[in-house]
């Protein structure tokens, strides 16, 4: 069965697309830490972050970075987190998350937005490409 990363992909599910190439798709976490945090994708469905192959695995940070750098032209924060879970969702991905304390890493504490805010955010990170 598709992992439903896989089916945001595909446009089986609806999501907040920030960014996609030909091998990986970016948009926004539905349960946001903070506001502008992303998801960025192999359209590849591989578990683990270490089980990519390497040339993906390196393309992945590489996209990853061109988001991160976005979001911090327009988000404000201090910097942009990187982490990689995948405890819920077994598709690998990547966590871009504007930091402004070092609890906004912590996925404790969840922003509610509406979903008109949900898209001018992700207008804007991918207006900063
Ligand atoms: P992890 O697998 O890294 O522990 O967490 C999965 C992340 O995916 C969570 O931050 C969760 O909010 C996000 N997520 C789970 N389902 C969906 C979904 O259907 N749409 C979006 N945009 N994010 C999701």
């Amino acid at each position: 069965m598709s992992s439903i990363f896989t089916k945001i992909i595909n446009g089986e599910i609806p999501s907040y697309k920030v960014a996609e190439n030909e091998n990986f798709y970016a948009f926004l976490d539905i349960n946001p830490n903070a506001k502008g945090h992303t998801l960025v994708v192999p359209k590849k469905e591989v578990n683990k972050l270490f089980d990519l192959e390497e040339s993906l695995y390196n393309e992945l940070m590489s996209f990853s970075r061109q988001i991160g750098l976005a979001i911090e032209k327009c988000i404000p924060c201090n910097r942009v987190g990187m982490a990689v879970i995948g405890l819920e969702v077994p598709h690998v991905h990547v966590h871009l998350i504007p930091l402004k304390k070092m609890e906004d890493i912590q996925f404790k504490k969840k922003e509610k937005l509406e979903p008109e805010e949900f898209e001018a955010i992700a207008k804007k990170i991918a207006e900063n490409l």
